[in-house]
């Protein structure tokens, strides 16, 4: 279970709300019980059911567990905002395949509007999704969901990772495993890397974003011979960069 990191107190920790519905209800849980639960950031911990009450179960810290499921290599997965719920689908698949972020953000050809107002619902079910996600893929970490950026924003902020691979629809030069490899082969042993993949709409990006992303200094990559849909894209760069990392 993930829970937030304030819940952790001294030797103990307090899950509420849905989780400890689901633990009482779903799973059975009693006192005694052993679980794993995670502020979703950087701790997480062994843990025995000691009080379960309406609305919240107390656990009893036994032990710190070393977090072993996330990947040397952070990867975040910006994605043009895509028709209907096939954001969902990104969140959840790319969770599951190790992704540490989800930028979506809005450009040229994005064809969905986004208010912010009357979307942030639908936020909070992308947050939902991904947390969901994390928990059945065993992640120590829930990705960080953002709100939809600007291409502008979006461009700015190429300069906070240590590479970015625009996946370009029409890139027939090189491909993103090509790109990746030896960037990684670069690499100190053992040392972390940030990388960034910029995913198009449904309608792809345009000449003047391909432009713009190299200039903002982001490398343009391909993904192979075939034209994926933009919901698949972003997990095929995840993959293909955890894969290449080893993990
Ligand atoms: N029309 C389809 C759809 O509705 O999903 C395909 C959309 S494709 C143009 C969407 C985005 O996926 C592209 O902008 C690009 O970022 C990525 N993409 C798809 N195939 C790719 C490929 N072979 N190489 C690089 N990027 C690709």
């Amino acid at each position: 279970y993930f829970v937030a990191p304030e819940q952790f107190a001294e030797g103990a920790v307090r899950v509420g709300g849905e989780d400890a519905r689901h633990i009482a209800k779903v799973m059975r849980g009693k006192e005694g019980d052993k679980l794993i639960v995670s502020d979703g950031v950087s701790r997480e911990v062994l843990a025995e059911i000691t009080r379960i009450e309406i609305g919240e179960v107390t656990l009893n810290i036994l032990e710190a567990l070393e977090m072993t499921h996330e990947a040397r290599i952070s990867v975040t997965v910006a994605q043009s905002l895509p028709k209907a719920d096939k954001m969902e689908t990104v969140i959840q698949k790319c969770t599951e395949i190790g992704a540490a972020a989800f930028v979506p953000f809005l450009s040229e050809r994005t064809i969905v509007q986004y208010d912010e107002r009357k979307e942030s619902k639908r936020l909070d079910r992308w947050r939902k999704i991904c947390k969901e996600a994390a928990e059945q893929a065993h992640r120590n970490i829930v990705p960080a969901v953002g709100a939809p950026v600007s291409w502008k924003q979006l461009l700015k902020s190429f300069a906070d990772y240590d590479a970015v691979y625009f996946c370009y629809e029409k890139e027939a030069g090189l491909q993103l495993r090509s790109a990746v490899a030896p960037w990684l082969a670069g690499l100190p042993p053992e040392a972390g890397g940030k990388v960034l993949v910029v995913v198009g709409p449904e309608g792809g990006f345009s000449v003047e974003e391909y432009a713009q992303a190299e200039e903002a200094g982001a490398v343009s990559v391909g993904l192979g011979r075939r034209i994926l849909r933009c919901e698949t894209a972003g997990m095929v760069a995840a993959a293909c960069i955890l894969y290449e990392s080893g993990e």
